[in-house]
C-alpha cells in the first residue's frame, strides 16, 4: 500500500515524537506543508538528518489509508547551521518558518523559493538580518496574493501624492488611503518608507538586501513589516512574543 515520493522540502519546525522519534514540518514543492515523522531520529546515529531549517530532496513513504508520512532518506542541498551561531539570524529564520506554517495556502513552489533564499542570505549575510527580514515579508506577501500596491489606493483606487502617509484596511489586509483604513489598525506607512518598499519589490532578493538603509529607517520599516505579518498570520506568533525582532538589525 505504501508509495515511495519525494519532493524538494525545507524543514519548517520539528517537535519530540514519543521516546525516539521526532514530528517533522515539512514545506514542500510537491504536496504544500505536510507533517512526517522521522523515527529514530533522536538516538541512532544512523537516522536521517532532518533538523530545522535543512532543506534538500526529501524521499518519503506515503500511507493513503493513514494519510501521514515517514521519512525515508534526504540528500541535502544546504543545512544553514550558519544561521544557529547568530542569535538574531536564528530569530529571523524561525519567524520565518512560523509566519510560512501560518499562511500556507499560497503557490507553495514560491513559498520554499522564497524560504529557501531567505535562509541562504541569513547565513552568508548576518549583519542584515533586519533587510532579509523586511524583504522576507514583502516577497512572502505577493505569494499569497496580498499583493501591497504602494501606488494607489486598493479601496478607493485614487492614486497617492508622493508626501502622502498610508494607513491601512484590516479586512483587505492591505494599505490603503486615510478614508478607507479601518479603525482597528493604526498601521501607518510614511512617504520615505514606501519609496524603499517600492523600489526593493520589483528587484531580485539579493539586490533589494543590498539597498542601503539608515538604521533608524530600517527599524522603522521592520517594525511595520512585522505588525503586517502579525496581522496577515491571522493568530498570534510565537516567534514575536518576546520582542526580540523588534531591536535586532
Ligand atoms: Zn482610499
Amino acid at each position: 500500500m505504501e508509495r515511495n515520493v519525494s519532493s524538494l522540502a525545507i524543514v519548517v519546525h520539528s517537535i519530540r515524537y514519543g521516546q525516539m522519534n521526532r514530528r517533522l514540518k515539512l514545506l514542500t514543492v510537491d504536496f504544500g506543508l505536510i507533517d512526517v515523522v522521522s523515527y529514530g531520529a533522536r538516538k541512532s546515529i544512523k537516522a536521517v538528518k532532518g533538523d530545522v531549517f535543512s532543506d534538500g530532496q526529501f524521499f518519503l513513504y506515503y500511507n493513503p489509508v493513514k494519510r501521514d508520512y515517514t521519512l525515508k532518506d534526504v540528500q541535502l542541498i544546504a543545512t544553514h547551521d550558519e544561521i544557529r551561531t547568530d542569535l538574531s539570524a536564528n530569530y529571523a529564520a524561525l519567524f520565518f518558518c512560523e509566519l510560512v506554517i501560518n499562511t500556507n495556502g499560497g503557490d507553495s513552489a514560491s513559498q520554499y523559493g522564497l524560504l529557501s533564499k531567505a535562509l541562504d542570505m541569513l547565513c552568508s549575510h548576518q549583519d542584515l538580518v533586519a533587510r532579509i527580514l523586511i524583504q522576507f515579508v514583502l516577497r512572502l506577501l505577493d505569494v499569497c496574493g496580498l499583493q501591497a500596491d504602494f501606488s494607489r489606493c486598493p479601496l478607493c483606487e485614487r492614486p497617492y501624492g508622493p508626501e502622502e502617509i498610508l494607513r491601512f484596511n484590516s479586512q483587505m489586509g492591505s494599505p490603503c488611503c486615510v478614508s478607507c483604513a479601518t479603525l482597528d489598525s493604526d498601521l501607518v506607512l510614511g512617504p520615505g518608507a514606501r519609496r524603499y518598499l517600492t523600489l526593493t519589490k520589483g528587484m531580485d532578493f539579493h539586490a533589494s538586501v543590498a539597498v542601503n538603509l539608515s538604521d533608524r529607517a530600517t527599524l522603522r520599516i521592520k517594525a511595520y513589516m512585522l505588525r503586517y505579518a502579525a496581522l496577515i498570520s491571522g493568530k498570534e506568533l510565537k516567534t514575536l512574543s518576546g520582542g526580540m525582532l523588534e531591536t535586532l538589525f
